[in-house]
């Protein structure tokens, strides 16, 4: 074993950890486990731990489904809620994995962090890290009497309010607590716009380790919501006509001598022309990112004009309606861009890779950026948006889809593997909507015709 590996064993002894709960992430996102006692530990370091990959979503067939889980020790966190009060019991802690296909012994070409990581290989290649820090908006409702979701919430805050109207804070305040005990750096929290809304936002870290990070903040955010008997909800739009919930993500590529490649102090925006090609890259496949970075139905219904989420193709200093946003730096080192139209439904490896790619193929080609959209485009019509030549998202997932099928650099980022069991997936997800009939229209029509 190396040193990582040994310093896990060690902080397992110390720390009295009964339980090792291996972790990674499946197509859609979902975070899956499987847990051994800590005595396996070492061997699970050494040998992996085999599973079927059969029985997960848009992993393998059944005849080549077996699979093991390389835990990265880097990754070891314990798990805050599941430590007992009582010193008898031990606790129970996380690891997250590399998913390798036992048969090559090779990464598992399905694995979404194996996906990012080869996002970062290149552009490693052309000289680059990547940073990554996401904002990601969350819903808190109240519970029923069966203990399951209802779309009340429990506040009438909004933007910033303080107590007494903001009556969630307690268990905004025990969430960050729960994040720093799993090693978060959190920066602000506040409330958002709609009420029952909340984002708490943590430092930026490499992309590999945000993308994790996603996955950890949905799981501490729900597991201690729940405690308090709400249930947290990262859905994009779950009540029509106020604001949704984003999961904006900045992003910033650095040199290997450690400079941010995407400042310039000379420019009128303090942006390189590393960053204009790069974010030039991501307005070019934004049709077909949004089928990665918006990838449920009802992701669409927050990607409407008047609610702080972007629908039009553009980029701007200033203007929250453009896709993306150059956001005021104090410092050059935190020169960055800010994508604003993800959402907290995508699965985070896929989407960072997806928008990476997007970017290295913007730099790569030299592509051009227009210049910035000052005004509110919210206000555009459509012979305005024509005159600036700008596009907007696609309306729905189905046609996001279609987009995605035609976008080779956005397929290429997936592989093979993951762009057809996606594909496959969303398509049947959007067939199985297009079907379905909903309160809306028979509100509106039932008694009517
Ligand atoms: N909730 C908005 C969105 O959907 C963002 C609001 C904000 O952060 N100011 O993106
Ligand atoms: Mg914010
Ligand atoms: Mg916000
Ligand atoms: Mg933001």
């Amino acid at each position: 074993l190396g040193p990582s590996e040994q310093a896990v064993l060690e902080k397992i002894d110390e720390q009295n950890i009964d339980f090792l709960r291996l972790q990674f992430t499946d197509i859609l996102g979902t975070v899956k486990n499987v847990s051994i006692p800590a005595s396996q530990a070492e061997k699970a370091f050494e040998d992996g731990i085999y599973f079927d990959g059969s029985s997960i979503d848009g992993f393998v067939r059944i005849q080549e489904s077996d699979m093991r889980l390389k835990p990265d020790p880097e990754t070891f966190a314990v798990l805050p809620w599941r430590t007992r009060e009582d010193e008898e019991e031990g606790g129970a802690a996380r690891l997250i994995c590399d998913v390798i296909n036992t048969s090559t012994g090779e990464p598992f070409e399905g694995d979404p962090r194996h996906v990012l990581k080869q996002a970062l290989d290149r552009a490693e290649e052309m000289g680059y890290t990547v940073n990554a820090a996401p904002e990601p908006e969350f819903f808190l409702f109240e519970e029923d009497e069966d203990g399951r979701a209802t779309t009340k919430t429990n506040d009438a805050g909004g933007y910033f309010d303080l107590a007494p109207k903001d009556l969630a804070s307690d268990v905004r305040r025990d969430i960050i607590y729960g994040l720093e005990d799993m090693g978060f750096e959190i920066e602000a929290s506040h409330h958002e716009v709609a009420q029952g809304q909340h984002e708490i936002n943590f430092e930026y870290d490499d992309a590999l380790s945000t993308a994790d990070n996603v996955g950890t903040f949905r799981t501490v955010v729900r597991a201690i919501a729940a405690q308090h008997d709400l249930h947290a909800t990262f859905m994009p739009k779950p009540i029509p006509r106020i604001n949704g919930s984003g999961m904006h993500t900045h992003i910033s590529l650095f040199t290997e001598d450690g400079e941010n490649a995407f400042h310039d102090g000379d420019d009128e925006f303090d942006l390189s022309e590393t960053a204009k090609q790069f974010t030039a890259g991501i307005l070019e496949h934004a049709p077909a990112l949004a089928a990665v970075t918006n990838p449920t139905v009802n992701s669409y219904k927050r990607l409407v004009p008047g609610y702080e989420a972007p629908v039009y193709v553009a980029w701007s200093d200033r203007n929250r309606s453009a896709l993306i946003r150059k956001p005021a730096a104090r410092v050059p080192s935190a020169s960055r861009i800010e994508a604003r139209f993800p959402d907290p439904s995508c699965n985070p490896y896929l989407a960072f890779a997806a928008l990476i790619h997007a970017g290295l193929d913007g730099i790569e080609k030299g592509l051009d950026c227009d210049d910035p959209v000052r005004e509110n485009i919210y206000e555009f019509d459509e012979a305005k948006r024509e005159e600036y030549g700008i596009d907007t998202l696609p309306s729905n997932l189905g046609d996001a889809l279609d987009e995605l099928e035609d976008d080779d650099v956005v397929l290429d980022a997936l592989g093979d593997h993951v762009s057809e069991k996606f594909l496959e997936a969303k398509n049947a997800e959007y067939d199985d909507y297009r079907v379905d009939v909903s309160d809306w229209e028979l509100d509106r029509y039932l008694e009517k015709f």
